[in-house]
């Protein structure tokens, strides 16, 4: 699934490429996970901005409304002349520079919306602070974790408490503060709050120097510009590989439903 650092790549890239170009035709193929999309209402509007709010991203359209994509586990966006390996795309949004970008999900999970506020998306309405602005502060994570009853894995993917983290991030993020994920946050002391605080920062940062991970940010078949962050993960799907840190295997269980990866010596 693509989190903050892939979703933000993908966001600065389209941006380069669609800033400043106008919709010239709009075929939808699938409206089944569409809403308020349609293309009479985006046809002849330019693209002012893309802007990305958790692990959504938008197109800023010149009429005022906004294109809202949430890639979910597997949707995925493409730009070119066809959908190349995209198979089936819900929709093609054809541009003046001749290509176009189709979105489309195999898994159909991701969503595409059509708002004139992003607030119009209960997800995004109840959003937290984006983790590396500077309103995502020490004193409000302190205070977050300390009154909340779940398991610090379950908080640090809660998008209401924190906009952008999934599995594969909070992984990386409680290795490298060696914080057991089956911990209650509320336990955590002020020293391992403050190192938990500053992993979510310097895990998210070094992904996106990286440009996150490759499998989630390429926009077409042939595409070079693509995250390397995949030979950086630490933890998350190395079950059985030695720790990096002190050697010892790295086990894998279910925290929430979900496939967690953590070094049993180093995270206490
Ligand atoms: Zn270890």
């Amino acid at each position: 699934m693509p989190e903050l650092p892939e979703v933000e790549v993908l966001r600065r890239k389209l941006k380069r490429l669609l800033e400043g170009s106008k919709i010239e035709e709009v075929k939808i193929y699938d409206d089944s996970r569409l809403k308020g999309v349609r293309a009479e209402l985006i046809v002849g509007d330019t693209v002012l901005d893309v802007g990305r709010r958790g692990k959504h991203l938008y197109l800023e359209l010149s009429s005022g409304s906004k294109l809202v994509f949430h890639l979910r586990l597997k949707g995925k966006l493409v730009y070119g002349l066809d959908s190349g390996d995209l198979k089936n795309p819900w929709i093609e949004i054809k541009f003046d520079t001749g290509n176009s970008l189709f979105f489309g999900d195999p898994r159909r999970m991701a969503t595409l919306d059509l708002v004139k506020d992003l607030s119009e998306i209960k997800a995004i309405a109840n959003m937290g602070p984006e983790p590396l602005n500077e309103d995502f502060s020490f004193d409000f994570f302190k205070e977050g974790l300390s009154k909340s009853s779940k398991t610090v894995k379950a908080i640090l993917m809660d998008q209401s408490f924190i906009a952008g983290i999934g599995n594969v991030y909070a992984d990386e993020i409680l290795f490298r503060a060696g914080i057991h994920p089956e911990r209650k946050a509320k336990t955590l002391s002020p020293s391992e709050l403050e190192r938990l605080y500053l992993s979510v920062k310097d895990v998210l940062k070094e992904a996106l120097n990286h440009k996150g991970m490759s499998e989630y940010t390429s926009l077409f078949s042939d595409d070079e510009e693509v995250g390397g962050f995949d030979k950086f993960i630490k933890v998350h799907g190395r079950q059985g590989e030695p720790c990096p840190r002190c050697g010892a295997k790295i086990v894998r269980i279910e925290v929430g439903g979900r496939g967690t990866y953590f070094c049993p010596n180093c995270q206490v």
